[in-house]
């Protein structure tokens, strides 16, 4: 059995991100998504619960995703999974360039741990969850762009910081 982890901040999950998720489902027999905490990321909008727990409603739907969250090196992490490949989604050459010498780093660590990319599906290439934070942050409709059942709680959230 061969597991696909899909590491990533996730703050907050994206319909991109679940578009790479699901695909990596068909692919793989086993997908585990890792919000990684503790990361260089400053100031998230959403704390580690809610992240975890906004991933577990988007990826409920799906019998072989599961969610499971990281707060070492991500190498390492992967070790107590069997035959683990990290699955990564390229929107541009950027993200290639970054990944590139993530794929190096975690080599240097876990010299078995192979990468494998998704090009981003071309209706979310401009999609990250940075975006979804400004937007959120002026009330702008999030519809189309994060899993629908967390329109709301996102909403409210940013409304919350507003005040
Ligand atoms: P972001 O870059 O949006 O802050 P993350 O750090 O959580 O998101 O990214 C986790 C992974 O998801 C990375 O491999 C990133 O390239 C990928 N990813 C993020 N947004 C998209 C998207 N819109 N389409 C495809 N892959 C994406």
């Amino acid at each position: 059995m061969r597991t696909a982890i899909c590491p990533g901040s996730f703050d907050p999950i994206t319909l991109g991100h679940l578009n790479i998720i699901r695909r990596a489902a068909a692919i793989f027999d086993r997908v585990v998504v890792c919000v990684t905490i503790n990361s260089e990321k400053t100031s998230p909008m959403f704390t580690n619960e809610e992240k975890i727990e906004m991933v577990r409603r988007a990826v409920a739907k799906y019998p072989n995703v599961s969610v499971d969250s990281c707060g070492m090196l991500l190498a390492d992490f992967v070790r107590k999974f069997e035959n683990p490949v990290l699955i990564k989604g390229l929107r541009a050459a950027s993200d290639f360039d970054y990944e590139f010498q993530m794929d190096l780093v975690n080599k240097r660590i876990n010299p078995c741990l192979e990468t494998m990319f998704l090009t981003a599906d071309r209706k979310y290439t401009f999609l990250s969850s940075s975006i979804v934070r400004e937007l959120a942050r002026y009330g702008a409709d999030l519809k189309g762009l994060v899993p629908d059942e967390l329109i709301g709680f996102i909403e409210e959230k940013a409304r919350m910081r507003r005040t």
